[in-house]
């Protein structure tokens, strides 16, 4: 939908150029003290399927990460390419407000010397989670990719709110994307047999 400027603020994102001594630390995926090995084994053949991959940190977003997982193909292949994205690390946060007026997701990417790249989304409390994941999600991508977004302004594919923040055509295609397929399988999955 066209003009749906207000739905996320994104890409304050800020270049740091010192080595954040917390980061370390939670790129690493440390598993919980105490857990027995067994049960924190990696496995590769549900990730991105049905479980969320090491380098993404849902905290009480969890379940609509998995519901969304099962159901759309499109946020399925942008937690995949994520989880092929090592130096990255994603952490979702649920907000009761967010910093922008109007704003209902937030992107912030910080990327270290190392070659480390921090993303940290917050979601604001109760507002439509499934479409904002994918559509949060399509801008770390945007960034992965190496996409410029005043190139994609010049292009007329991206815009710039006032406060600076950008948002882009590509992002909220795959947000409605991806909350169109979530539906289907809802629906199908309601449907008596
Ligand atoms: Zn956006």
């Amino acid at each position: 939908m066209f003009g749906r400027r207000s739905e996320c603020r994104g890409w304050r994102g800020v270049w740091l150029s010192v080595w954040l001594a917390g980061f370390a630390v939670s790129a690493g995926a440390v598993p919980a003290v105490g857990v027995p090995p067994q049960t924190i084994a990696r496995d590769d053949s549900a990730e991105c399927q049905s479980v969320p991959p090491l380098n993404i940190d849902t905290g009480m977003l969890r379940g609509p990460f998995v519901e969304l997982l099962q159901r759309s193909a499109t946020f399925r292949q942008q937690c995949a390419r994520i989880a092929r994205t090592p130096e990255l690390r994603v952490t979702l946060h649920v907000r009761g407000s967010l910093p922008e007026r109007g704003a209902r997701a937030l992107t912030n990417i910080d990327r270290f010397e190392t070659g480390a790249i921090r993303a940290d989304v917050a979601l604001r409390l109760g507002r439509d989670y499934l479409e904002m994941l994918a559509h949060e999600f399509e801008h770390i991508l945007e960034q992965i990719d190496g996409v410029v977004l005043r190139d994609e302004v010049a292009m007329g594919r991206a815009w710039r709110a006032p406060s600076g923040s950008f948002e882009t055509r590509r992002a909220s295609d795959a947000g409605v994307r991806a909350l169109k397929e979530y539906s289907v399988q809802a629906a199908r999955a309601r449907r008596p047999r």
